[in-house]
């Protein structure tokens, strides 16, 4: 959970790094924007600041803010029913970004939150700057990580459900609880 007041800096904070990226939001996506910590109470280390453009039946698009170093925990995208999975493409519209999916391991710039080791087992980096996109294949573990500067991007995504998705940390929570 997060505090009201963690929510509107984190809010804030955010939506003056999109404007910075060139990307100008309008007041519904602002209002509706996403601050998740997922249920882990550290959201400057692990959470994410979601905005979404756009979420049909079949096509989502969302701006994603990351603070300087915070961590989009580790997740995969699950088929459902008819639907094979999400598959989503992350390009980078401001700051450095360290993805990390599976494969060999190659991880050397992002650095895995203290004692999660367990909870982040796709190793295989790639350093993404602006302008550099990759896209998810469905079922593929996936996290990434804001460099020094903080980052935005761009997440282009068949349908999005993402309360749906698994996590590797059982701690989390997707929906994000907000007290007083
Ligand atoms: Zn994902």
């Amino acid at each position: 959970m997060i505090t009201r007041k963690e929510f509107a800096e984190a809010k804030n904070q955010s939506v003056h790094m999109v404007r910075r990226a060139g990307i100008l939001l309008n007041q519904h996506e602002i209002d509706e924007m996403d601050v998740a910590d997922f249920g882990l109470n550290d959201l400057m280390v692990e959470g994410g600041q979601m905005f979404t453009l756009m979420n049909t039946d079949r096509v989502s698009a969302k701006v994603i803010a990351l603070f300087p170093g915070q961590t989009l925990p580790e997740h995969w995208h699950t088929a459902l029913g008819e639907d094979p999975g999400k598959q989503e493409t992350i390009r980078v519209v401001m700051g450095q970004l360290y993805f990390c999916q599976e494969g060999p391991d190659t991880l050397k710039k992002a650095t895995i939150p203290k004692a999660k080791h367990q909870c982040y087992t796709a190793r295989n980096e790639m350093v993404m700057s602006p302008g550099d996109q990759i896209t998810i294949e469905p079922g593929t573990r996936h996290w990434f990580q804001a460099g020094a500067e903080g980052a935005v991007l761009f997440s282009f995504a068949s349908s999005a459900r993402d309360a749906l998705d698994p996590f590797t940390d059982p701690e989390i929570v997707r929906v994000t609880r907000v007290i007083d």
